[in-house]
């Protein structure tokens, strides 16, 4: 072993072993209010990937940062092990998705043990397992009690070759072609079960501006998904047809409706459909809800606007959605972007009914909107009784004057449609009789369990004929099977409360104990897909809740999104072919070095690129951590010294250590660990330039340093501290319970001390340099003198407008004559960029403490000097925080 190294493989086994003979992570059932910590389950695809890595080291962390500082921690580890990929798997190698699925896990579950992921195993969950599954089916069923469950038709993707619906990831190419037998892929409609999410649309809207936890941007992408439109419903009188109802954020705009559109399946327009060829081939062929253009056809039919008692024309148009308001809207094509377009290509008339605001008493200027609309909210302009007032004022007046109008919130988000045609998820608990229709599964018959795996091109629930074919719970007639599985979101919607209770059978989770520790209080993955589940979490905490068995209504109190691993700027991932291998890491490296590397390159939350060399510098700097504690370890000279009785550099190394751990502990609670970590190393480079200094170290003080330094490291680095913990100790118990140290640092203070020294070796550098000194013989540190002091205090406060004049006031400043006023127009010009420095005495106690750092640099003897014991040419250049230098060769 060279003095650099150590061995990382068996160093990481013993203590791996200890922790494991220790239960060190277990979290006890009656723990009360433990912190809970999780990061995202993964998917179980094969072997763990640098993201995932990233994603458990940072959750592992701070579990252990948190148990450090005394918490009771709540530290758990699962499996999202349903889905497609397992079913292809499964496929392509001739076997079962479970059997490849277990596979998987046994691997990862194996390389996470070997990343020192300290979890409560006892608390796994696997989601394929029907211990887990039937609770989704359970509550399934208390949804549909409480009537959030729905049976409706939808539009799904069909293969007519296969005779199967497929998946949206399952239909490839521009031209939308079956994965399998390439043939064109066509829609059917087919019944659908969801769940009613938006009956808590108005819920998941407002209460995310209480989640001060959650990362900005993923707040505004929930509340953008949810789409929250606050309007107005109003009716048009369609001809033959009676009043038919639109909805619009615009009815300030409704003197300008000048058409009215309605969805393809609008029942007016499949009504118009059945009779009329031209309209039957639009709506059959031509219509493309997803195309850049909009496309119509007019109807012959006209609609009265109600605001107007105009008649205007009827269309069917493929850009009124509806399952998005109520299929119908007024066309407003001198205010609205798509209705300019599409009255362009019809021939409609546009008509600017909106002014943009004028100023003071000046006629509002009528927009030319003949060209593109003009979509700014202004002054109504061409509305009869209503021209003068605002948008706002008009949107008011209107909702109230026309009968039929009212005020309507609309939402963007749609109900959670569940189904899957797929075998590798939970069976749906429903059973189709030809009598009663569903019925759902007695929940005694819970839980409906999957059969064995059917290779087929098409479902293979559907191709299960002995599992398919039962008896109506109600009627005891012949019949089958619900043979659709549930998405696997809705496994992921509420695993969190699962791992609170994983072996209650008789209840999804332990009421009492889940109010009590949850919410999470630190929930950590990548967000790139992560909106639809923390937005199904969200809803069915609500849900849950409102079934009085929770009595929180969020899941996740603060919630941390994790960058991107990248090689040379690009995300690494298997399609590429630009991965690292944690694997190999591990195995060349070991796993603190690939922690750590990971902590320190970067936030958390930001992305970075992995380097090599950066993994080998990390794994010579816990060498030489490994090294500096042995050697003093072994080496018991200096023990017993008085405390008290230390050099000005062990009083230095002291500040230091004080303010390391103040510094990394107000990181470490911000999940900053890259500073965090950084703060250690710095402290283990102190003490060795220490060691190197003196002859003998203070050996108190080096010893509080180690520890510190192991300590600060110990979330990150768990191996290694822990085993160098033990020989600095003796065996006094595990780190991984050891206390969190404390330290009494101003971190302001630091801050200045810190930048103090480092301005100060800068500038000994410099003129070292630039003057060409081969062998400083002495150099002097002269500290600015204490009516600078005064003067930048002054300066800083002050915010008159001629500074130098109000210095220059001051008797004490102004006796020091032309260095006062060359000082003052100094301290005028940086104005902005003035602050506080320590201190004169502090500053003077700082640089005595410091001065061996210079004298190890430039092996010359260092003074401190006030500026009275100074030549004034040389005390003249000090300034507060940057004393003047004199260098004698
Ligand atoms: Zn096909
Ligand atoms: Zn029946």
């Amino acid at each position: 072993m060279s003095e650099e190294g150590y061995d990382h493989t068996a160093v990481e086994r013993r203590w791996q072993e200890a922790w494991a003979e220790a239960d060190a992570y277990r979290t006890p059932d009656d723990a009360e209010d433990p912190t809970y910590v999780l990061g995202m389950f993964p998917y179980p695809s094969g072997k763990l990937h640098m993201g995932h890595v990233r994603n458990y080291t940072i959750t592992d962390a701070y579990a252990r940062y948190r148990r450090m500082r005394g918490d009771d921690v709540l530290h758990p580890m699962g499996w999202d092990s349903f889905g497609l990929p397992a079913e292809n798997a499964a496929k392509e190698r001739d076997s079962n998705p479970r059997d490849w699925t277990m596979d998987c896990i046994d691997t990862m579950r194996g390389q996470m043990e070997a990343m020192g992921f300290g979890y409560d195993w006892d608390r796994e969950i696997t989601t394929c397992e029907p211990e887990y599954y039937r609770w989704n089916q359970w509550l399934f069923q208390q949804f549909h009690e409480e009537g959030l469950v729905e049976r409706r038709a939808a539009e799904v993707n069909w293969c007519p070759s296969c005779e199967t619906v497929l998946a949206d990831e399952q239909v490839e190419g521009e031209d939308e072609h079956c994965w399998r037998c390439d043939t064109l892929v066509e829609q059917r409609e087919l019944d659908q079960w969801t769940l009613g999410i938006t009956a808590y649309a108005d819920e998941l809207r407002s209460a995310i501006d209480d989640l001060e936890g959650w990362p900005d941007s993923v707040r505004e992408m929930q509340r953008n998904w949810i789409g929250k439109q606050e309007g107005s419903r109003v009716e048009f009188r369609v001809e033959n047809h009676g009043p038919v109802e639109a909805f619009t954020t615009r009815l300030d705009t409704i003197y300008g409706a000048t058409f009215f559109a309605l969805a393809p399946d609008h029942p007016i327009s499949e009504e118009l459909a059945a009779e009329d060829d031209d309209i039957r081939h639009f709506v059959e062929e031509v219509a493309d809800p997803d195309g850049d253009e909009p496309n119509g056809i007019e109807t012959g039919l006209t609609a009265t606007n109600p605001a107007t008692g105009e008649e205007v024309p009827v269309f069917v148009a493929d850009f009124v959605l509806s399952d998005v308001g109520t299929g119908a809207l007024m066309g407003v094509p001198g205010h609205d972007e798509r209705d300019h377009a599409f009255a362009e290509r019809m021939g409609v008339d546009i008509v600017p009914v909106v002014a943009p605001e004028s100023d003071g008493d000046a006629e509002p200027e009528i927009p030319d909107v003949s060209e593109g609309a003009s979509t700014e909210d202004g002054v109504v302009v061409n509305s009869g009784e209503y021209d003068g007032l605002s948008s706002a004022e008009a949107r008011e007046a209107l909702t109230t004057d026309i009968d039929s109008a009212a005020f309507h919130t609309q939402y963007r988000l749609r109900d959670w449609l569940i189904s899957r045609q797929r075998y590798w998820g939970t069976p749906i608990p429903v059973i189709h009789c030809d009598d009663c229709g569903p019925v759902m599964v007695p929940e005694e018959d819970l839980p409906v369990e999957l059969p064995e795996f059917v290779n087929t091109t098409g479902n293979p629930l559907d191709a299960a004929t002995e599992w398919k074919h039962t008896t109506c719970p109600d009627c005891g007639a012949d019949a089958v099977r619900e043979t659709d599985t549930m998405d696997t979101f809705v496994d992921s919607s509420w695993y969190f409360l699962r791992y609170v209770s994983p072996d209650l059978d008789d209840a999804p989770f332990d009421v009492e104990r889940a109010n009590d520790w949850m919410p999470v209080d630190q929930y950590v993955g990548g967000l790139e897909h992560a909106v639809m589940h923390l937005l199904y979490a969200r809803f069915a905490t609500k849900a849950i809740a409102d079934m009085d068995m929770l009595e929180h209504r969020e899941p996740f109190t603060n919630l941390l999104g994790q960058g991107m691993v990248q090689l040379e700027g690009e995300k690494m991932s298997k399609s590429k072919g630009n991965t690292v291998s944690p694997q190999r890491i591990v195995d060349e490296y070991g796993a603190d070095t690939a922690r750590l590397f990971m902590m320190q390159a970067a936030r958390p939350d930001t992305a970075f690129d992995w380097s090599e060399e950066g993994v080998k510098s990390t794994h010579r700097f816990l060498g030489r951590l490994a090294e500096t504690v042995r050697s003093f370890a072994g080496n018991d000279a200096g023990a017993g010294a008085d405390p008290d009785d230390a050099d000005p550099a062990a009083r230095y190394v002291r500040s230091e250590v004080d303010a390391a751990v103040a510094v990394a502990t107000e990181n470490f609670d911000d999940l900053g660990f890259d500073l965090a970590t950084r703060e250690a190393q710095q402290l283990v480079g102190t003490l060795r330039s220490y060691r190197a200094y003196v002859d003998e170290v203070h050996a108190p003080t080096f010893e509080r340093g180690l520890e510190a330094a192991i300590k600060l490291l110990a979330p990150v680095a768990p191996h290694l501290t822990e085993e160098l913990y033990a020989e600095l100790t003796a065996g006094d118990g595990l780190l991984v319970d050891a206390d969190w140290q404390t330290a009494d640092a101003d971190l302001e203070e630091v801050d200045k001390r810190r930048q103090l020294v480092e301005n100060t070796r800068e500038d000994v550098r410099n003129i070292v340099d630039v003057a060409g000194i081969e062998d400083p013989e002495r150099v002097d540190v002269v500290v600015a003198p204490e009516w600078k002091h005064e003067a930048l205090a002054i300066a800083v406060d002050s915010d008159a407008p001629n500074l130098v004049g109000e210095l220059m006031q001051k008797p004490e400043i102004q006796r020091h004559g032309s260095a006062a006023s060359d000082y003052a127009k100094d301290l005028q010009a940086e104005r902005e960029a003035l602050r506080l420095t320590l201190a004169p005495e502090r500053e003077r106690e700082a640089l005595e403490a410091a001065a061996w750092l210079i004298e190890r640099e430039f092996e010359a003897p260092v003074r401190v000097l006030s500026a009275e014991e100074a030549d004034d040419a040389v005390a003249n250049k000090a300034e507060p925080g940057r004393p003047a230098i004199d260098i004698a060769e």
